[in-house]
């Protein structure tokens, strides 16, 4: 990272503290966190290689503009010195600050702090359609669009996120799958209304704020409330949002007195049989839930709502010993499963997620949706002129911002030994961070990899609930996105 961005986002860090009158004691302590940062999955993870200017040449095309595409259009912009690059985008909003929807969702942020025009991120020379790909010909190297273009490319990036599919949970009369930012017609108001809530999509966060402090207002009162949280049976973005608006309605409560707290019932319904796929952070989290008075029920996908009547309904399901097996010689293991319905007060909603149909359904995708690629080096599976990376790759890691930081130097280094007709040495080593809010004031900063064990950036024990992680959570990974990430530079 230059001199010149560096201070940009050193500036931005500054003026968030100010906003927030943030002691000086901390700014000292934001200081060492701002410069760290930097670091974040750099020591114990693999880091990618560094950008390094280059002659090549070649029309690189890009699917989706928001934090991946465009952090990955930036480093092209900065390394190549003849860059040919096209981003198709429809959305106006695309580099939007997603992460920040939790705090907006409970109150500490508003929608101001993480709404952010596309316009002002798009590399100096890149160009913009502003419409949908539709189609995909990777047999002729053709990209079709919404508005009937045909356009051509030597290399296809694909980073076209996911989107939101509340249309599969019954009862909610959504037909339609939005995104997380963008047109949420169609969505907005069977969530949002009846205290169902969603921090997914942009209106909803805000949305979510609103129940949240009803439900917060009811249990002070006296009525005894029944807070309920989902994870559905599907890949997700951020796999620690559910947890953390959760987390974060106790800290409410609890900011509204014990008798409130004591008021209400707090119960995270995942799908899985695990808080965490890393047994150490599954263990702390477990911890942190006991200790709060925060109870789960595993193995419980949600299948339905009444929105008048405040019933979820979820699908309960477990694993038993089946029949008798002659061939094997032992008894088989069979799923079970059965209806259960749980009445709520406050519902947040994480909803099932997938790749766009238009991806998920032409040769670039695949049976599952998402668009197969080597997990190291980001290429696609059957075509090497083409690769994708963010939330729509099929990586088996954590569909996170934290991962497409890591994921777009790989790529960009891969794009142009291809371009250069090199081997593509660059790889993605599966690191991944979650920010993992506990309450107002504390966070867990879960970095981890393949391993599937803790690969701590700093010498602190990684599962402790920390302030110093709140002050870089809160303060310095915005500034480090916009700077830093979709600078391409961080
Ligand atoms: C509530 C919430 C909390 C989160 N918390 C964290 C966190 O704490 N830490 C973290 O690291 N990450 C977090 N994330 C996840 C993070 O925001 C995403 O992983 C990240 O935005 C992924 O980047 P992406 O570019 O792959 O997808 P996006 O940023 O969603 O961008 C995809 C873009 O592709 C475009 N697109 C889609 N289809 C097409 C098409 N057919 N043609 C052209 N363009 C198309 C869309 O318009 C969109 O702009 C959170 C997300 C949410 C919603």
């Amino acid at each position: 990272m230059g001199q010149k961005d560096l201070k940009k986002m050193v500036d931005a860090v500054e003026q968030e503290l100010k906003s927030h009158g943030v002691s000086r004691r901390d700014a000292m302590k934001m200081a060492a966190v701002g410069s760290s940062a930097f670091l974040l999955g750099g020591t114990n993870a693999q880091a990618a290689t560094e950008a390094r200017a280059s002659d090549a040449k070649g029309k690189i095309l890009i699917i989706g503009g928001g934090l991946a595409g465009m952090s990955t259009a930036a480093r092209f912009t900065n390394t190549l010195s003849n860059p040919d690059i096209t981003i198709i985008e429809p959305g106006d909003t695309a580099t939007s600050y997603q992460p920040g929807q939790t705090l907006v969702g409970a109150g500490l942020w508003t929608d101001s702090d993480v709404n952010y025009k596309t316009a002002d991120f798009i590399p100096s020379g890149v160009k913009v359609i502003k419409e949908k790909a539709v189609e995909f010909n990777p047999d002729n190297n053709t990209v079709k669009t919404s508005g009937g273009q045909e356009i051509s490319y030597d290399f296809l990036v694909i980073a076209a996120g996911l989107q939101l599919d509340f249309s599969k949970i019954q009862g909610l009369g959504i037909s339609n799958s939005i995104l997380s930012r963008g047109s949420d017609e169609g969505v907005r108001g069977a969530i949002g209304k009846n205290g169902i809530s969603s921090i997914y999509f942009a209106n909803g966060a805000t949305d979510t704020w609103a129940n949240m402090q009803k439900f917060v207002a009811d249990a002070k009162s006296g009525k005894k409330v029944r807070g309920v949280f989902t994870h559905p049976n599907t890949p997700i973005k951020c796999g620690g949002a559910p947890k953390k608006i959760m987390y974060l309605t106790d800290a409410r409560l609890r900011e509204a007195g014990d008798a409130a707290r004591a008021n209400a019932d707090l119960t995270f319904y995942p799908n899985g049989s695990k808080m965490f796929g890393v047994p150490e952070y599954h263990n702390a989290i477990q911890k942190q839930f006991e200790v709060r008075d925060m109870k789960w029920n595993y193995r419980h996908n949600l299948i339905a709502v009444d929105p008048e009547k405040k019933i979820a309904t979820f699908n309960s399901h477990w694993k038993q010993k089946g029949a008798w097996d002659e061939d094997l010689e032992e008894y088989g293991i069979e799923t079970k499963s059965k209806t259960k319905e749980v009445p709520f007060d406050f519902l947040h909603i994480t909803p099932p997620m997938s790749a766009a149909k238009e991806i998920a359904d032409s040769p670039v995708g695949s049976g599952k949706g998402w668009v197969p690629v080597n997990k190291e080096t980001l290429q696609h599976v059957k075509f090497p002129n083409v690769f994708a990376l963010g939330d729509i790759a099929a990586v088996p890691m954590g569909k996170t911002g934290g991962s497409a930081r890591k994921q777009y130097k790989v790529v960009v280094d891969n794009v142009i030994a291809s371009m250069e007709g090199k081997e593509l040495t660059s790889k993605y080593a599966g690191y991944t961070v979650c920010p993992l809010i506990t309450s107002i004031g504390t966070v867990m900063l879960a970095e981890f990899n393949w391993t599937k064990k803790p690969t701590p950036s700093f010498p602190l024990d990684p599962t402790q609930e920390r302030y110093i992680w709140w002050l870089l959570k809160v303060y310095a990974l915005k500034p480090m996105t916009q700077y830093g990430m979709l600078s391409g530079r961080a």
